[in-house]
């Protein structure tokens, strides 16, 4: 393929562009803003909604190959250009993943582990389905959620009737059993057009506000965490034929695992990649979707990527003088708005203690 098309202009489908442009490609982005963080560094941008059938239609044959850097696809979209024979991703997986109930279901079919879950669409069925749960919980919209944005965590009996009004609110929601988990890990892979499976180290993930704040890679975890994990994350692709980088975010409890979501695109614990590994989620991405083989994964050293929010942007960008090895990302954002993610800063040193070393050195810097 000449030319990549990318459904969504953010930093995803930017870091995506660049990566797709390193290898020769060309880049052609939909996105409804102008100057959107992809279109920057592409070379065309159609301007029009993500699901305006004549703005994909147009994506469609300006392009050899579509790729997305988010699952809100508009799923009649995803099939025009899967059935133009230019989606290798396929539209199936779309299906499941924009949608908690059907994730779940399919994990379960799977009989990977899971919290208990329950689907409830009104505050009766909450209740009921309540009784059945040992708190806390969490209910979460079946879809649209992200940065913890569309959950209510239920911590005692008291929140119940806030739960109960959060499911007549929205309608289709997923209630879940807390899980006090020991830590937070991911799993990114990518798997080609024939089948193989590349995994990059797993990670491990700190999030603050329901905000991924640090990911430290590889994770802390046993090889036995790290096999289960990967076989988890092995099932799946399978079963959903999955192509392109794939993301499934897991809980990690006294050395069990349980499944929380996953994402059909590169993720933002994936990014310490670019620089840490011979390959980054982003290129190894790319060569999927154009039927390339994958390259087999190299981390070179351990990383510790941290996310730029808004509100960052100042004592990162006057610190960073003072710090040594920490790549800078920008997103090339316009508006600094509290808890956005402008940019990430990856870090990277040849043992673990000058890794922390050094982000220490950063945060006093800050
Ligand atoms: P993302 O931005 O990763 O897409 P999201 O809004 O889709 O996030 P989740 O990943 O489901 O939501 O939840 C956000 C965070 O809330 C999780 O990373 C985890 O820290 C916490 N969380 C969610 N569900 C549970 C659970 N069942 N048990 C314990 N913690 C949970
Ligand atoms: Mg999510
Ligand atoms: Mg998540």
């Amino acid at each position: 393929p000449q030319t990549v098309g990318i459904i969504g202009g953010g930093q995803l489908g930017r870091m995506m562009a660049i990566a797709a442009r390193y290898m020769g490609y060309q880049i052609a982005v939909l996105d409804p803003t102008p100057n959107c963080p992809t279109a920057q560094v592409a070379d065309t941008q159609i301007t029009a909604a993500y699901d305006d059938m004549d703005a994909i239609k147009q994506l469609t044959d300006l392009s050899d190959v579509v790729t997305y850097e988010f699952e809100n696809v508009d799923l009649e979209a995803a099939t025009f250009i899967e059935e133009q024979g230019k989606l290798p991703q396929g539209s199936n997986v779309l299906g499941i993943t924009q949608n908690r109930e059907n994730e779940k279901t399919l994990m379960r079919k799977l009989n990977l582990p899971i919290a208990e879950f329950s689907i409830v669409s009104n505050a009766k069925e909450c209740e009921e389905a309540l009784k059945q749960f040992t708190l806390p919980a969490v209910i979460k919209t079946c879809s649209g959620g992200y940065d913890g944005k569309g959950q209510l965590k239920i911590n005692s009996k008291a929140d119940i009737e806030q739960a109960k009004a959060f499911a007549d609110k929205y309608g289709s929601c997923i209630l879940e059993q807390w899980i006090t988990f020991d830590k937070e890990i991911s799993v990114v892979f990518t798997r080609s057009q024939s089948g193989e499976i590349a995994y990059f180290p797993i990670a491990e993930n700190e999030h603050r506000d329901h905000i991924l704040f640090q990911t430290m890679a590889p994770a802390k975890v046993n090889a036995e965490v790290q096999i289960k994990a990967n076989e988890a994350a092995r099932v799946l692709a399978e079963e959903m034929n999955i192509v392109g980088t794939f993301a499934i975010e897991m809980f990690v409890k006294n050395g069990d695992i349980y499944l929380n979501e996953m994402a059909p695109r590169p993720h933002n614990s994936g990014h310490y990649t670019i620089e840490a590994c011979n390959i980054s989620q982003f290129g190894q991405h790319i060569r999927a979707i154009c039927g390339l083989p994958l390259m087999p994964i190299i981390q070179f050293k351990p990383a510790i990527m941290r996310n730029i929010l808004g509100e960052d942007m100042e004592p990162v960008l006057r610190a960073m003088p003072n710090s040594e090895e920490g790549f800078v990302h920008l997103y090339g954002k316009d508006e600094a708005k509290v808890k956005r993610k402008m940019g990430h800063i990856t870090f990277t040193a040849d043992t673990e203690n000058q890794l922390f070393a050094k982000v220490e050195k950063f945060e006093e810097a800050k």
